[in-house]
């Protein structure tokens, strides 16, 4: 059997108590994953459609023995169970799971794109994972996660 290979997963939660949907997404992912490191709680300004409140992010890292599909289908449940309902793109959300990377996996399907392309740029996502993985380097773009950092405004993202 292969060695698990590091997965980081960004959360991210603007609707009713952030605090708690953070900590209930990671409750339902422990019973498939072990969750290694965690960075600190981040809140950060909402993107995109910006008429909503502050999200709570942060970023984990998961060993797990589910394979990436496996994994974003969990990631799906966790957040249909939580309520998280689909009205506006880059709307408001109950709790949003997205993998970063899974080890040095590239997968590029329709449904799934690893390492997440949307990533790149985003200080709400950057920022945690330079917590806990500065020297995590990105597989395609042959640069680590605080290189990828410093061509970003992180202003705006507070630690909580
Ligand atoms: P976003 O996270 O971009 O705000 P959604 O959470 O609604 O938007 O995700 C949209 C789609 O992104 C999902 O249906 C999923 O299939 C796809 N997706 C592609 N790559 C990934 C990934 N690495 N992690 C999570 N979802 C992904
Ligand atoms: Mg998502």
């Amino acid at each position: 059997m292969r060695k698990p290979q590091p997965v980081y997963i960004a959360l991210g939660t603007n609707i009713g108590d952030r605090a708690l949907n953070l900590q209930t997404a990671k409750n339902w992912l422990s019973r498939k994953a072990i969750i290694t490191r965690e960075s600190s709680v981040y809140i950060t300004p909402p993107w995109g459609y910006t008429n909503q409140p502050d999200f709570f992010n942060q970023v984990i890292e998961v060993n797990t023995r589910l394979g990436p599909r496996s994994l974003l289908r969990f990631l799906q449940r966790i957040e249909r169970k939580m309520g998280r309902v689909k009205l506006i793109l880059n709307g408001p959300r109950v709790i949003d799971l997205d993998i970063l990377f899974y080890g040095d996996r590239m997968i590029t399907s329709p449904n799934l794109q690893i390492p997440h392309p949307r990533m790149v740029g985003r200080a709400f996502v950057l920022v945690p994972l330079n917590e806990i993985a500065p020297d995590l380097v990105h597989p395609a773009l042959g640069i680590s996660v605080q290189q990828m950092l410093t061509d970003v405004d992180t202003e705006g993202v507070i630690r909580l």
